[in-house]
């Protein structure tokens, strides 16, 4: 398995937003995350980026424990890309400066490694003529895909996907998944959280439901979605379809 969270608790202000939630991501899998709003999918997602301390249970990336105290969180960090529904990219930096500041800022990776990496893979996604461009030129789909590629430059094992469609205007939601289903033909490992269910069905290999901070029920696409055995699922999917 690439990615193991075990028995995982997350409290805030005395309400526990994952409670015993246990998932397994193996290499080259892509597990759409659905579940109703406040099931705990972006707290899973944050959690797993160390983006926020787990209160118990462990999540083990490679088999190394990254909930350890002592593991170094841009370490993990870095074997781990994270987007989310805002694109957050910086107004005032070109794309290519938003795409390489955190590898050569906070990794340490060396300016022009950084940049050829960044135009390689905007290259890859169609998006090579922009690298000089300010986000503000960019529509917001050009804008997700280059959020993505930040995400990506770093070479990632895994890829944490958090509604990553939910901003952007109808038309514009076509790219950004095409985008995600390309990194799945190149063997990309990736979490998402979604509520394109058409679009889960397609491309996850498994869609886990989150109730209530738990994996209530997980298997193939075509059961979860089409044939749930859960009532809760079920209401679930009759509430949003
Ligand atoms: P989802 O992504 O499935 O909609 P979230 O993980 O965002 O669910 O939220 C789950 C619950 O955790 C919600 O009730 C939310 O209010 C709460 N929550 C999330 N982040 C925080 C935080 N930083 N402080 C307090 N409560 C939070
Ligand atoms: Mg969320």
């Amino acid at each position: 398995m690439l990615l193991e969270c075990r028995d995982v608790r997350k409290v805030f202000g005395g309400h526990a937003v994952l409670d015993g939630l246990t998932l397994d991501v193996a290499e080259h899998e892509v597990v759409a995350l659905i579940g109703a709003s406040g099931s705990g999918k972006s707290t899973l997602l944050r959690c797993v980026n160390l983006l926020a301390e787990i209160d118990d249970g462990t999540i083990h990336l490679d088999g190394e424990e990254i909930t350890d105290p002592r593991a170094d969180p841009d370490l993990v960090r870095r074997r781990i890309g994270l987007v989310f529904q805002s694109y957050n990219l910086f107004p005032h930096m070109t794309v290519l400066d938003n795409i390489t500041l955190a590898p050569v800022r906070v990794h340490g990776r060396p300016v022009e490694e950084a940049r050829e990496q960044a135009r390689q893979w905007l290259d890859r996604v169609g998006l090579a003529e922009k690298s000089g461009a300010y986000p503000d030129r960019l529509s917001g789909g050009q804008q997700q895909r280059v959020a993505i590629v930040r995400a990506l430059v770093n070479n990632p094992r895994l890829l944490l996907l958090d509604e990553v469609t939910s901003a952007l205007d109808p038309e514009l939601v076509g790219e950004v998944l095409s985008m995600i289903r390309e990194l799945k033909g190149e063997g990309m490992t990736m979490v998402l959280a979604t509520h394109e269910m058409g679009f889960a069905r397609q491309v996850a290999d498994r869609v886990a439901f989150l109730d209530a901070g738990r994996v209530l029920e997980q298997g193939p696409p075509e059961q979860v979605l089409g044939d749930p055995v859960e009532a809760r699922t079920r209401q679930f999917l009759t509430r949003i379809i």
